[in-house]
Order: C-alpha cells, then structure tokens, then sequence
C-alpha cells in the first residue's frame, strides 16, 4: 500500500513532508483548505491552506511560550486579546493564568474552532467552554479597530501573512493593538522562522518601533515551524517589561501554580538573547 505523504507549501524552494497515518478531516472552510491528520511521531496535525498550524506533538512549545513569556512578564493580566488561535491552544494555556478573569479571542474562521473542537481537542481541552472565555467569529483587525474593550496582553496567534492573515501584519493593525492595551500591556505576534521569512520580522519590528517604547523578538524551537528558529515579535510601551529579572519571573511563575512543558522563567529570559544573524536583521 502506498504511504500518503503531506508536503508543506510555505516556501519557494523548501518543503517539509508529514506521513499521513490517519486523514481525520479534509475540507475547505468558509476562508481556507483545511486538513487534520494523525502522524506517529507528532500525533494530530492541523494543516490550513497547506501550511503546518499546529500539532499535538510540539504545540506546547510555542502555545506556552507566546501566552506566558508576556503573561509572567506583565505580572498581573487580568483581560487578555488573542487573534486567531482557531485550535485553542493558546486560549488553553493564557487561562492557566490565575489572574486572569477574561480571554476575548477573535478567530476569522469559525470552521477552524469547529473541526478543531471535533477532531483536536486535546489542544483546547475544554478552554473554549471555560466561562472567562469570549469567542469572537470575525476578522481580528476589524475587532481592533472597533472595539472599546481594553487588554492587558494581546497575542497575535496568526496564519502567516498571506491570504486573510496578511492584513495582521501591518502597522496599521499594529497601532489598532496599541490603542486597544491598558497602561503596561504587551503585544506579542506570530512572526515567522527568520532564516527563510526574515523581511517579515523587521518589518513587525519597524512597525512596533515606530509606535511603541519597546520593540524587539524573542526565539522559540517548534520542530514543524521547519527551518530553523521561530520570532516572536514584542511591542510595549513599558520598556522594562521585556527585562524582568528573573527572581520576579520565578516568583511569578511559582505562585500561578500549573505545570509546563517547555517554559521556564530561565527559558523566558534566555528567549530573548537574540541570535546575531537575528540581532542584525532588526538593529
Ligand atoms: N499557531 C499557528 C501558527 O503559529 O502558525 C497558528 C494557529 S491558528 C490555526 C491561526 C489562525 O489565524 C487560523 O485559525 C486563521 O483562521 C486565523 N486568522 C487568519 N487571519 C485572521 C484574521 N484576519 N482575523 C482573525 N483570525 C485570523
């Protein structure tokens, strides 16, 4: 019997292949082409339009770290934004946060929460029912630009910038973001794997330097973000929240009380000590 294979299509000249063991879902959502499929090594896998989103193998590393980097890092968030994020991971992990009282989280495709809920629990493991949520079905830069509503921590959890999630990468979005966090708050974005997407990263961090006190990126290794390490694009206006030292960092983590997988307050500060090849391309 033939093996089928996924090849990802992110790159001009690089793709990665996934053995499908096992095709859970495959169809086209209101806004993408949609694949789950089981994979021994990963477990489940969430494709969207061809690209890898997340997977049950390795989505603590980076669900973990883009919730609780700036989470740990503003000390005490009680409403947290999150665009995107359709699997629920990341929802899944800001809510361990005791302090936090509410989660607003505005994904444009209402068919990614859906078979995701059917076929990937294990990511969200029952956040989307938890009361300090508030799913929004819309697009994330509309929501930014009309809401009243104010946030301590906002978290990009988005495709990359083609297709609908181009538009969340631009300044304008980014400065909507601004004007949507309270006294102290911090952006984080989805900002790419710098070895092949690099122009992406300096421009989110011309962006977030042009309209924030602080702008810069921290590294992460997700295995199917392929290519090397993966940025995380910071913005604040507090510029002492991107260097909290790390007898805070401990404390903080000590008394929210939960488990994590990859996250560490050293992580946390480690995550920060830029790669030169990295330095150079936003400094
Ligand atoms: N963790 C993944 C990654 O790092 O690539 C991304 C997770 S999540 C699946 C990405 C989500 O962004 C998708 O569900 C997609 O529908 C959503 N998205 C794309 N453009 C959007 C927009 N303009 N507003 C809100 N959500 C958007």
């Amino acid at each position: 019997m033939t093996q089928k294979w996924f090849t990802e299509i992110l790159h001009a000249d690089l793709a990665q292949q996934l053995k499908i063991d096992e095709l859970l879902f495959e169809g086209r959502t209101e806004f993408q082409d949609a694949k789950i499929f089981a994979n021994a090594h990963l477990g489940k896998v969430l494709v969207l339009d061809n690209v890898v989103q997340t997977t049950l193998g390795d989505e603590f590393v980076y669900h973990e770290m883009m919730a609780h980097t700036p989470l740990f890092a503003h000390g005490s968030p009680k409403t947290a934004l999150i665009i995107g994020g359709g699997d629920g991971g990341l929802l899944n992990e800001a809510l361990k946060h005791p302090s936090i009282e509410q989660v607003t989280m505005v994904e444009l495709d209402g068919g990614v929460v859906d078979i995701s809920r059917a076929h990937m629990p294990e990511i969200s493991d029952g956040a989307f029912d938890d009361p300090r949520t508030n799913l929004i079905i819309g697009d994330g830069a509309k929501f930014a630009t009309e809401t009243d509503q104010r946030f301590d921590v906002i978290m990009i959890d988005s495709t990359d910038p083609q297709g609908p999630g181009e538009v969340l990468f631009s300044k304008a979005f980014y400065a909507d973001c601004k004007r949507c966090l309270n006294p102290g708050g911090i952006l984080v974005t989805q900002n790419g794997v710098p070895f092949l997407q690099g122009q992406e990263l300096v421009d989110s961090v011309t962006h977030f330097r042009s309209l924030f006190a602080d702008g810069s990126a921290y590294m992460i290794t997700v295995p199917t973000y392929a290519f090397g390490m993966m940025a995380l694009g910071w913005a604040s206006d507090d510029a002492g929240a991107r260097t909290v030292d790390l007898a805070t960092l401990e404390a903080r983590y000590a008394a929210a009380g939960f488990e994590t997988q990859y996250y560490t307050p050293e992580v946390h500060r480690a995550a920060f000590a830029l790669p030169m090849y990295v330095k150079k391309l936003i400094d």
